[in-house]
C-alpha cells in the first residue's frame, strides 16, 4: 500500500496567529504532500514487505537517499502536525512534565535547550525532545529531513516532540527571524500528545 497524506487534524487557521493559514496550507497540502509522493515513487518495487514509516527510518541506510529524504519529510511532518493545537502550549503535565524536570533541569531550562537546538541548526533541520535508549529524555537537532529514529544519525532516540526548522515552516511570516518563529511555537504545543508519545515510548 502506498503511503497517504494524512489529513491536518484541525483546519488551516487555527493555529493563528502564531502559525498563520496560509503557511500551514502550503506547508501541509504542498510540502508535506510532495514528500508523500516522492517517497510513494521512491519506493515503487522496493517495499514489498510493506514496512512501517517508523521502520524505514530505523533501516534508512539500506535505502537510497530519496526515501531518506521524502520517507524522514513524511514521518517528521506526520508528527509534527499532531504534536501541536489551537490552544496549546503553557507546560507540559503528567509524566513528560517529570522527567523534563529530573532530565533537562526543568521546563524553563528544556524551553532553553530546545530553542537553542532550533536556532543553530543551520539551515534546514528539526529539534527534537527524544527518548534515549537509556529512558531519559534528550534533546538534539537533526539537518534536512533526518530525525532520531534513523540508524545514521549520530543522537538517536524516540521522537516525542519535533520543531520543523525549515524555512517554508515560517519565512511568510516570520521570514528570517527564526528565533520569532520559535518563541510562538511554544504556544501551540500539544502537550497532551506528547505525554502520549512519551508513555508508548517508555513502555
Ligand atoms: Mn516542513
Amino acid at each position: 500500500m502506498p503511503f497517504e497524506l494524512p489529513p491536518l487534524p484541525y483546519s488551516n487557521d487555527a493555529l493563528e496567529p502564531h502559525i498563520d493559514a496560509t503557511t500551514m496550507q502550503i506547508h501541509h497540502d504542498k510540502h508535506h504532500g510532495t514528500y508523500v509522493t516522492n517517497l510513494n515513487k521512491a519506493l515503487e518495487g522496493n517495499n514489498d514487505s510493506n514496512m512501517s514509516i517508523e521502520d524505514i527510518c530505523r533501516n534508512i541506510s539500506k535505502f537510497q537517499v530519496a526515501v531518506r529524504n521524502n520517507g524522514g519529510g513524511h514521518y517528521n511532518h506526520s508528527l509534527f502536525w499532531k504534536i501541536m493545537k489551537p490552544q496549546g502550549g503553557g507546560e507540559p503535565q503528567g509524566a513528560v512534565r517529570d522527567a523534563i524536570s529530573s532530565s533537562l533541569g526543568g521546563y524553563d531550562k528544556f524551553k532553553e535547550t530546545f530553542a537553542n537546538a532550533g536556532t543553530t541548526r543551520f539551515g534546514s533541520g528539526w529539534a527534537w525532545l527524544v527518548v534515549g535508549a537509556d529512558r531519559k529524555l534528550a534533546v538534539t537537532s537533526t539537518p534536512n529531513q533526518d530525525n532520531p529514529l534513523m540508524d545514521v544519525v549520530e543522537m538517536k532516540g524516540t521522537p516525542i516532540l519535533g520543531m520543523d526548522v525549515w524555512e517554508h515552516a515560517y519565512y511568510l511570516k516570520y521570514q528570517n527571524r527564526r528565533p520569532e518563529y520559535i518563541a510562538a511555537f511554544w504556544n501551540v504545543i500539544n502537550w497532551e500528545e506528547v505525554n502520549r508519545r512519551f508513555d508508548e515510548a517508555m513502555r
